[in-house]
Formats: C-alpha cells, structure tokens, sequence
C-alpha cells in the first residue's frame, strides 16, 4: 500500500491529499527559498481532530516518516514545507475557540485560529490578546506560538511567548501532553485532570511552555492554547516625526526611553519606504526625509496625551527642523490615516522597481537599538555592494528591521546578489550583537547561521530535540544546520515566470 492508502485507511479519505496539482499548495511558504525551489510533500493531512494528530503521529513515528506541521503557511524561512519530504500537516481547520473565560481574563483555543479573529472575538468581552504580527489576517495562533511572533506591539507586551499560559501537545510518538498546569483544561476526550488549571503564573518545574514555543514544529504538534489575555486599552495617541538623518531617527527611539516612556509600537520607514508609500498613496504627501517614525502610546486617555507630548517634546531637537517635522495627534481618524501609511508599505516597496519582486531572504534582522543607525547605515552599504535596491522598515523600538529587498526575479544574476544579500545582512546583523531573526523564526533559511548565532548552546538545542524526538521525524530540516537543505548563492536558479514573490499586504 502507498503512503497516501495508509494513511486514507487512518484517517478519512477526505483528509488525505496527495494529487500533484494539489500537494503543489503545500510546496510553498512566503520564503524567498520555496519559490525558487516549491517541495511538495508525499501527502498532505488535514487534522480536523486531536484524534486525527494523534494517529498520525503514532503511525509515522513506527514507520520513521518525516512530519511536518503547517498552519496559515505565511512563515517566511520555509518552516511548515516538508523539506525533507514526508507528510504535512494541515491544522488550520482546528480553528474552534474553545472558551474565553473573562473573569480570568483567559482564553482556550485550537492552533488554526486566525489571529484577527480571535482579537475580533475578544473584543466583545473588551479583550485583546496582545500580540500583533502584519500578517494577523492570515497567521494561526498555533503558529504564531511555534514561531514566538512578535509584531509591532511588542516593544511593550513582549511576544506572542509572554501570553501563552499552557499548551496541548502531541509529541512525536503520539503521547499527548499538557504544558502550563493541571491537566484538564479545553475539551479532551480524555478524562479531566484533579484540578482545571487557570493558573495565570507558575513556578512548578521546568517551563515547557516555553521549550515547544519558538520550536517551529521540531519538538511536537500543538493541538490546544490557553492564552493570556489583557482589557484593550481605553485610549491611543500616535506621534509622527521626520528626520534628516537615519543617526537622528535610532536617538530618537533612546531619548524616549530615557524619558520613561515605553510606546507600545515605534515603528521606522526609511527614505525608500517613503518615496514608495507615496508613490503607492499619493494622497498621503509624506515629506521625503531619511527616516520616519511613527511612535503610538495607549493608556488612559490623560496618559496617552501626556505620554505624546512628552515624545513629541524629547524628540523634536532631534527631528528635521520646522514645526511640521513633529506632530502628534489623539484623534481615531488621524491615528489611522499615519498607520496606514505604516501598513501599506510592504505592498508599496514594489512601486519602487516596476516588475521588481520582494525576496523574502534576509528580511528579519534584530540588532541592540543603540546599533540601529549603524545598522541602516551598512544595509544601504550592502545594497549598493550588490546592486540591489533595499527598503528598509520595522519595529525599531525592539531593535527589529526588515529590509525589502527587490529583485527582477527572471533574472539570474539578480537571484544569486540576492542570496548574497542575505548572507551579508545577517552576518551584519550578528556583528552588531544582535541576531538574524527577530521575529520570523530560522526555518531552513537561517539554519546555517544557528552555529554562530548560538555556540555551544545548540548542542543543547540538539540534545533536547533528540529526547523528544529520537527518530528526528519532526519537521526535519529546520532550525539544525546538518539537516537544512543548502541553497548557496552561487547555484544557477531561476525565478519561475509569472511566481509572484510580492505580497499585498503588510510583512513584519
Ligand atoms: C505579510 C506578512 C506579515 C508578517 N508580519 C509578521 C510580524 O509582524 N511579526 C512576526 O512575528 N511575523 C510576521 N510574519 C511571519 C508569519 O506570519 C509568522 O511567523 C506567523 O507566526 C506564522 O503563522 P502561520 O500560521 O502562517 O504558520 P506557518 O507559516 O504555517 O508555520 C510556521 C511554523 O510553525 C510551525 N507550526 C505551525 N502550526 C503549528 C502547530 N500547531 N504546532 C506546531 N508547529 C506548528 C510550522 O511547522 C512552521 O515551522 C509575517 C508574514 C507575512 C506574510
């Protein structure tokens, strides 16, 4: 019998894919690495219960075959391809919120919940859970938990790591474990543990929340979350500021700080971006200056006024000079209209080169804010070494940026800078002490760099992997660079036709 007739004989034959036109949908990540090189798996598995992930496990644990688990699929390092082949799969149909316990301010839910419709629901109760990445209309919160998101508001509420209080995972071998508490918690079909764990803090033991968040699927399945939640924060302001000069915009963000304020975003668009946004939204006019930054403040309403002010006060002997260069504003519709201009960006970096694509390679550095400037410096450095144009934008406040880099994908010259690009973006990245992802996780893109990045603490990665996963069936070829598949610079590739590599909506 096939793999596919196995598993159909496990599972119902409507959960078994493995059709090439149809297994072509699992090839593919937003990497730059699985649209020059898609790997369809040998069949795709869509879990429409924990039941189904159990079985799974258990059977391709006995027969040591490869799984690789897939949520929204908008990771950009290639973590839910089946890069060694095997099964992907598919969890975004567990999508149930479980509970939302108001009282407790937490909620229990399955992995393929969509991140904005979380938040949509919790805002009913006048919650919000917190974490806040580009990508909330597509990205699950199971794999937003596997990649430790972040997202803009991080600069004050941390990761998506900091809201998980719990997790439900089925390990390699099929065992089903509960992370975070007492058994019991979300629906189970196994009998409830003595006492419903609502614990919201816990020093009982090793932290196993935290090995499987940030694991990208190497260690386990998550089948169930029991996030943290917070009330939505009664009032926002936002202060826009303009600077001559990219060293002006990374004081900026530590003159704030010195101030005692903590934003919850700051976010920097760089001359490119600008020029881009314009071009994109000639309604907006943004003056073209070096670096934009858009600081947002929540809190009680007099806190937020104050809070801008006192920004827009630290800040303006830094910014362009002239009253425009600084403005801040409590107003809904003036706030939304500067997040617009921060939203469309990632779309609007296209309009910069037409038939241009964004390589998404490179694209998620994180370096100490005192660093920024130098930073943004060296990466203009690196696009003029290379020849190609880079936009750079990103969460400053955390020291996280996201460098756009476009390239005429039909070109093969333009594929193999490209490749170089990233090379040097992320050995920048780790020469500034910083580190070459942020936010968007190593997958198969970053492996080669987790020797450098860690030392001998990825030994200590290995060795934990191999307790919990002795056949090395989950998600191969991730994160460990002995299993990562090689794409060097200098191999010829070719950018299929007609491969969109542009997004239209906003990465980072
Ligand atoms: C337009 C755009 C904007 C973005 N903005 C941001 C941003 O601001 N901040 C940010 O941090 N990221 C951002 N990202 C990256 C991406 O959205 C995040 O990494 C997100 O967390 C991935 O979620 P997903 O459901 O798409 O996971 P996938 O891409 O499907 O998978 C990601 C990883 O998680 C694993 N995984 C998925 N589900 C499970 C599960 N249930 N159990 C175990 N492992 C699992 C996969 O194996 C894989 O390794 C952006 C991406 C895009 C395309």
């Amino acid at each position: 019998m096939s793999l596919s007739d196995e598993l159909r004989a496990l599972l119902k034959h409507s959960q078994v894919i493995d059709t090439p036109a149809a297994l072509r949908t699992y090839s593919y990540d937003a990497s730059f690495l699985t649209q020059l090189s898609p790997q369809p798996p040998d069949a795709a598995v869509i879990a429409r219960s924990e039941e189904d992930v159990i079985s799974l496990m258990r059977y391709c644990h006995e027969h040591s075959i490869p799984v690789t688990p897939r949520g929204a699929a908008s990771g950009q390092t290639g973590g839910c391809v089946a890069l060694r082949g095997g099964v992907v799969l598919a969890l975004n149909a567990l999508n149930r919120i479980l509970e939302i316990d108001v009282p407790n301010m937490q909620a229990v839910c399955e992995p393929g919940v969509v991140h904005a419709q979380l938040n949509e629901r919790l805002a009913q109760d006048k919650l919000i859970f917190p974490p806040d990445p580009g990508s909330t209309r597509m990205a699950t919160v199971g794999g937003m938990a596997a990649n430790n998101a972040h997202g803009m508001r991080a600069v004050k509420y941390g990761p998506t790591g900091a809201w998980v209080l719990g997790l439900r995972v089925v390990l390699p071998d099929g065992t089903v474990i509960e992370t975070g508490g007492a058994p019991g918690w979300g629906e189970s079909s196994r009998p409830p543990g003595p006492a419903h764990s609502k614990a919201k803090q816990s020093s009982a033991g090793l932290e196993l929340t935290k090995l499987f968040v940030g694991a990208e699927g190497t260690l386990g399945v998550i089948t169930q979350l029991r996030l943290k939640l917070m009330p939505i924060p009664p009032a926002k302001a936002i202060v826009l500021a303009l600077f001559d000069q990219l060293e002006n915009a990374g004081q900026a963000v530590q003159v704030v700080f010195a101030a005692g304020i903590t934003p919850s975003a700051i976010e920097i668009l760089d001359e490119r971006c600008v020029r881009a946004v314009n071009l994109y939204r000639p309604a907006m006019n943004l003056p073209e200056v070096e670096a934009l930054l858009l600081f947002e403040v929540d809190g009680n309403p007099p806190g937020v006024e104050y809070d801008a002010a006192q920004i827009a006060h630290a800040i303006r002997p830094l910014a362009k000079p002239g009253d425009a260069s600084v403005e801040w504003s409590t107003e809904p519709k003036r706030i939304a209209a500067l997040w617009e201009a921060r939203s469309v960006v990632g779309a609007a970096v296209g309009t910069l080169r037409p038939n241009s694509n964004r390589a998404y390679c490179g694209e998620d550095i994180c370096v100490p804010v005192a660093k920024i400037p130098e930073t943004l410096r060296a990466i203009q450095d690196i696009s003029k070494r290379h020849n190609i144009p880079i936009a750079t934008y990103g969460h400053i406040g955390g020291g996280s940026l996201h460098p756009g880099h476009l390239i005429d994908g039909r070109d093969p010259d333009e594929v193999r800078r490209v490749l170089l690009v990233a090379d040097d973006v992320h050995a920048l990245a780790l020469r500034m002490g910083g580190t070459t992802t942020g936010e968007h996780g190593v997958g198969a893109v970053r492996a080669r760099f987790m020797p450098e990045e860690h030392g001998p603490a990825l030994d200590t990665m290995r060795r934990l992997k191999h307790a919990l996963d002795p056949r090395g069936i989950m998600n191969p070829g991730k994160i460990f660079p002995e299993e990562a598949p090689l794409l060097e610079a200098e191999e010829p590739i070719v950018l299929p036709v007609g491969e969109p590599t542009r997004v239209a909506v906003d990465p980072g």
